[in-house]
């Protein structure tokens, strides 16, 4: 079993560039196949209204509920007022199981980190660079787990990829994903110092090859045990982590078993 960890899908209404206009899934698939990665996480794309994304990432899940997990994009300030509300329908409705925030539309905030909370997901945050915040959402939210996209920074920031590489070293609840790391001795560090547990294979699809961005994995030349952590058992451990509760709740709440997502993905072990 090899996760993705961040694939993005569904259309955008901002027309600059493929990143927040279309991220249709052909082509990923044929790729992700090649590769053997048997399974990705669904990010919706940069749009006006995250909650008509995330409504279209579900609608993917439920088309292939073997294969997808699907997280709900929130904008730390423009949904501010409706963060819990949008979280609530994303779990129990809508069967998503992470968050995906991106600084570009504003920086995390406490909201976003309590809804986390409430509904045990884990985070995938792009924070384009800016790491020091970063040690206070680990400090405060010792429960919910972060996962950092590219480690830190999709434009190479070296000197903040550095710094995200001590912070997952001393946060247990801090973590990386390898998408779009181009510096290779940098993920070689992460790997070695933070080791395997605190990485997370990503590809950053649509838009980057899945099949190059694990070679980068296969090429820190780790164990079997090793591997097996940062192609899918970490992401399983954080994804199922989120699942249980949300069917526990789910069941409790409205009587009715959750829609969406397939409870048979999340059952299955790593390796
Ligand atoms: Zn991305």
């Amino acid at each position: 079993m090899i996760i993705d960890f961040h694939v993005h899908a569904g259309q955008g209404d901002g027309m600059t560039g493929p990143w927040d206009t279309s991220a249709p899934l052909a082509k990923y698939v044929a790729r992700a196949n090649e590769a053997g990665i048997t399974h990705s996480v669904l990010l919706p794309v940069f749009q006006s209204d995250y909650r008509r994304g995330n409504h279209d990432i579900a609608a993917l899940v439920r088309s292939e509920p073997q294969r997808w997990f699907g997280f709900a994009m929130v904008h730390a300030s423009r949904d501010r007022d409706r963060i819990h509300r949008m979280i609530e329908e994303a779990v129990l409705d809508l069967g998503l199981c992470g968050i995906k925030v991106h600084h570009h539309d504003a920086r995390i905030n406490r909201q976003i980190c309590d809804a986390a909370r409430r509904w045990h997901l884990p985070v995938l945050y792009d924070p384009a660079g800016e790491i020091g915040p970063l040690e206070l959402l680990a400090q405060t939210h010792p429960d919910v787990p972060f996962v950092i996209a590219h480690l830190g920074s999709f434009a190479d920031d070296w000197a903040a990829q550095r710094r995200m590489i001590d912070l997952i070293v001393r946060y247990p609840n801090l973590f990386s994903d390898t998408s779009g790391i181009r510096r290779f001795d940098l993920l070689e560090e992460a790997f070695h110092r933070a080791g395997p547990g605190k990485l997370l294979f990503g590809s950053d699809g649509v838009f980057l090859h899945p099949g190059l961005e694990l070679a980068k994995v296969y090429a820190l030349k780790p164990d079997a045990p090793a591997l097996r952590a940062m192609a899918g058992g970490n992401a399983l451990r954080l994804l199922q982590r989120a699942r249980h509760f949300r069917n526990n709740i789910a069941g409790r709440a409205t009587g009715r078993p959750p829609a969406g997502g397939h409870a048979g993905a999340v059952a299955m072990r790593a390796g």
